[in-house]
């Protein structure tokens, strides 16, 4: 039974280094997936907000052109008023130059608020540009950067699961089972040490009778309180304890 236990504490430095490279791997894929959807929405917020710049642009020149167009219609017919003599005419022709005008004001007005909201829009532009250059700059290189150092856990992951089935090959098929239950449910750590009559994994006293049949190493026990499996370690001699650590 200490064999096989000694071989689930080997088994488990092998898992507990795969659990960790792949957490790291998941926190490279999410670090890459969000640094890139902030990246991406930025430049979607700067596409929308060029389209609508750009409307109000083009509503801008044409209400400019609709200015000038007055203003020529306007010129045009005070020219006429010079060769009238008729009042009446005279009158009639005034009040469509008055008429001009007063559309004249309402499209300076609305000509005015377009300027306005161009310069608005222009200035938040400005502003997620400078924002979505910043994101760029900061995620310049470091998309590879994650790649590779993904792909260096990958070659380590596939090593130690070669190891870890060599080893597993040592073990019997209920035991693993077992092992691997505990293994997910308790956090990567299911085969513990008892040392000095407490568990390490959950940092309890062991029962004085509990304590005595690990010693003996001879059938798998649990710890009744986190249900780890326990196991007896032979106190290290003090002169090869630097050596081994
Ligand atoms: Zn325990």
């Amino acid at each position: 039974m200490l064999e096989q236990i000694e071989f689930l504490a080997s088994l488990q430095i092998v898992d507990q280094e795969i659990r960790e490279k792949e957490g790291t791997k998941r926190m490279h894929l999410a670090q890459i997936e969000l640094r890139e959807k902030e990246i991406e929405a930025k430049r979607a917020e700067l596409g929308i907000l060029k389209v609508d710049w750009e409307e109000q642009d083009k509503l801008g020149k044409e209400k400019e052109q609709a200015l000038q167009e007055e203003s020529r219609k306007t010129m045009e017919k005070r020219m006429r008023m010079n060769r009238i003599k008729n009042i009446k005419e005279l009158q009639a022709l005034q009040r469509e130059i008055d008429q001009i005008k007063q559309g004249n004001s309402q499209l300076e007005e609305e000509l005015l608020a377009v300027m306005e909201v161009l310069e608005t829009e222009g200035a938040v532009q400005q502003q997620r540009e400078a924002e979505l250059k910043e994101l760029e700059e900061g995620w310049n290189g470091r998309r590879e950067e994650f790649e590779a150092e993904i792909a260096e856990i990958e070659r380590t992951v596939a090593e130690s699961s070669r190891v870890r089935t060599e080893i597993a090959a040592q073990l019997s098929g209920d035991l693993m089972g077992q092992y691997e239950l505990i293994f997910a449910r308790r956090g990567g750590k299911a085969v513990v040490a008892v040392s000095e009559g407490i568990c390490e994994g959950c940092h309890m006293n062991i029962p004085p009778q509990l304590w005595n049949e690990i010693i003996r190493n001879d059938k798998l026990i649990l710890c009744p309180n986190c249900h780890r499996i326990l196991y007896y370690k032979l106190p290290v001699p003090e002169d090869n304890q630097v050596k081994s650590s």
